[in-house]
Parts: structure tokens; sequence; C-alpha cells
């Protein structure tokens, strides 16, 4: 009796972990038994497995089949290992090649009639794929887009399972008459390597002080806090930062579209520029570092922002336990989440940009217009909210004052 395996893949936060399928035939009363701390989808894989089987032409093992999921410890959810489960039973029972499916990731949910539907994270599976060396893929149509776009790696694809065995047999099958899934629009399916005309740091008038703390920041990647009264401009030169940073990479750029898909965001085209992320300062703990429930932890704003520009807008009025939170990723480039059933890193390596009213009335450090009718202790405690080890942590620190006519009207920039 027979024993194959395949790799797979499932995502935890906003990384794919590689998991070994493995398929065991033994003598024995016909049923399959999934062992390796399996979630009710991965345990109903067992009905769609053997009718997506039947289904296609193809026959299921009349034995007793034992389906392990390793490593044991991982948490394994959702419908993404059908495909590989599939896979690892049929070779086990020698209807495709054992030895082909070695060193192979197969990524796909089986429907009932044998259709390979996409799975979520099929981008971040990819590139942990990548990351382990895996050269081939196995998929369904929609997913071979985003594997395609990891380029180390080779994609077997077909629209269901009767197609995807014949072509690892070498056989020449006709496609099914009508595509089984269309590409749905909303995946990205190539590189867009533009720049975002809309925040450009000529449209600032005025503002010398801000635009060289910017570009200072830019250069040095520093965090920066800008303050000066409502109205100065400090929004305005805060989301003209990104528009000083380089493009992303090849790998950043793949990296930041699949934290972005995981977290339901969907984008027609890779994305190459920085993220720029602005949360409002309602925002919970959870919202802005992630975690949450155990079943389904989400992702954080501070890994929407990896590897880009984090904007605190009216930063004093954030919860102080709020802005504690943002002191583990601003030093370590990420956090981990620790829950009774998993342990989480998110990658968050932002650049950290404040904006606030330097007081109460937000006249303070501007002697161009009212004057500041706070007391000095009033000051202290509105400026106290900012806690003095995220402060410590801010190098680049701008004032902004109301620009004069003059200024206006002598703008270097255009
Ligand atoms: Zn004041």
């Amino acid at each position: 009796m027979g024993l194959a395996r395949v790799q797979s893949a499932v995502v935890i936060g906003v990384r794919a972990h590689v998991v070994e399928v493995e398929a065991h035939l033994a003598p024995g009363l016909p049923g399959l038994t999934l062992v390796g701390l399996a979630d009710t989808a991965v345990n109903e894989s067992r009905d769609r497995v053997r009718a997506a089987v039947a289904n296609s032409g193809l026959r299921w093992p009349g034995t007793r089949i034992t389906v392990g999921l390793s490593p044991a410890g991982l948490p394994k959810r959702g419908p993404g290992l059908d495909l590989a489960i599939a896979l690892a039973v049929l070779a086990a029972d020698g209807q495709v090649s054992a030895e082909d499916l070695a060193g192979v990731m197969a990524l796909g949910e089986l429907g009932l009639d044998g259709r390979i539907r996409p799975v979520a994270g099929a981008l971040a599976a990819s590139l942990t794929a990548a990351d382990c060396e895996i050269e081939r893929v196995i998929t369904g149509c929609v997913d071979a887009r985003q594997v395609g776009l990891v380029p180390s790696l080779r994609v077997t694809s077909a629209a269901d399972l009767r197609c995807l065995v014949a072509e690892l047999r070498g056989e020449v099958v006709e496609p099914p008459e009508t595509p089984v899934e269309s590409v749905t629009d909303s995946l990205p399916v190539g590189f867009l390597p533009t720049r975002d005309p809309t925040a450009d740091l000529a449209d600032v008038m005025g503002q010398e002080v801000g635009k060289r703390a910017l570009e200072v920041a830019a250069a040095g990647g520093h965090h920066l806090a800008l303050l000066g009264r409502a109205g100065v401009g400090k929004t305005l030169l805060a989301e003209r930062l990104v528009d000083l940073l380089p493009d992303l990479g090849e790998r950043e750029s793949l990296e930041i579209t699949a934290i972005a898909q995981l977290s339901g965001g969907v984008s027609r085209h890779v994305m190459t520029r920085p993220p720029f992320q602005a949360p409002h300062h309602t925002a919970s703990r959870v919202a802005m570092v992630g975690g949450g429930s155990d079943r389904s932890p989400t992702v954080g704003v501070v890994s929407l922002a990896h590897r880009g520009v984090l904007f605190l807008d009216e930063a004093t009025e954030f919860e102080p336990n709020v802005l504690d939170a943002l002191r583990e990723p601003i030093d370590a480039g990420g956090l981990t989440i620790v829950r009774a059933a998993f342990r989480i890193t998110y990658p968050a390596r932002f650049q950290l940009v404040i904006a606030a009213n330097p007081c109460p009335c937000g006249n303070a450090l501007d002697t161009r217009g009212p004057a500041c009718t706070c007391t000095p202790a009033q000051r202290r405690k509105y400026l106290g909210r900012l806690s003095g080890p995220l402060m410590d942590r801010i190098d680049v620190r701008a004032v902004l004052t109301r620009p004069t006519l003059a200024e206006l009207s002598l703008n270097p920039w255009r």
C-alpha cells in the first residue's frame, strides 16, 4: 500500500507557512482520517475531496486512508489544503506519479464537481514557497496568475482536477467548454511601476522648514513630528513624504501586496509604491497593531503601512495605550502577538509621521497670528499626552508657522 506526500501552505496572520500533506493507504475499512490540528473547514475537505475525485472520473481508493498534516502544532485553517490532499491520495494510490509531486506545492480549494477554486493568500503562499526553495506550484487558473508574479516559481495550473491530473500524466485532454472560473478584475495581474501623481511636494506653497524636514526624514528613514496650528499644512506635507520615497523592489512590492490582499484590500496591480496609512484618532489598539480574536486575527494598520508611511494626525487625541503599542514595531520592525492557539509575527517596518497642535488653542510657537491663550501647565499637559518613550524615537521635529504672503509668492518649487 502506498505513501505519498506533497507540500501546501496555510496562512496565519499575514505570513504563509508550509504544510506537508502525507497520504497513507492501508488495508482496512474504507474511510479517510485526517490528523494534525485541522479546523472545521479542513475536516470538511474529506467530503469535498472525495466528491471532487469521483466527479473527475478518477478512482477513490476503497481502503483505509490516513492523511497527516505536519507540522502538527501549526493550526490548519481554511479549505486551501483540498488540492494537496487530493493529489497526495491519488499519488499514494498510484494514479499520479509520487516522484512528480516531490518538492511541489499544491494550492487550491476543490468544488464538489472537481473545479479548482482560488484560495485566500495565494500570493503570500507563493512568497513562502520561494523562500523555502520550492520550485513548482500546482494550482487553479485564477491563482496561477498570482503565483506567476514570483519569478523563481514554475506554475502548473488547470481549471479542474480532471485536467490537472491529465497534465501531470502527460496526457492531452479537452479543456472544459466554458472557463470554469473567470479571472476576477480584483486580483493583481502585473506590476504598474508608476508614481501616484496626486501628492506632489511642488503643491505646497511656503513651508520651507517643513519641506526640509520632510527631505531629511525621507533621506535618512527618520520618524518625523510636525507641530503647528490647525490649517498650517501638516497633513498636506505628511501626505507628500511618500512621494519622496523610491519605488519598492520586486520582493517588497509582492510582500506589501500580499499583506493588503490578506486584510481584504484589493488592487488591480502589484503595489510598487510605499503605502500610506492614516488611521483616525479613534482607532483601537487592535485596529492599530492587529491581533484580536483567536479564530481570525486581524491585520493592523501598522502592518498595512509596512515599508511605507504611518501618519497619525491629531496625535495627541489618540489613546495613550494605542500610541504606546507603536513602540515595539518602531524598534523591531514588526510585532509578535501570542494567543493560546497561535503566535503571529506581523511585519511592520514603517516611517512614523505624527502631527499635532502645539497647545490646546493651537497658537503656541507661532508668532504670526493670534497669541496663545493657554497657561504653561495646559501646554505641558497637552503635549504630555505624547509619551516620552515615543517622542524619544522621533528624530526629526519641525515647527510649522503660518507662511507670509512673500513666502507664498516666492515658491522656488514652481
Ligand atoms: Zn495655546
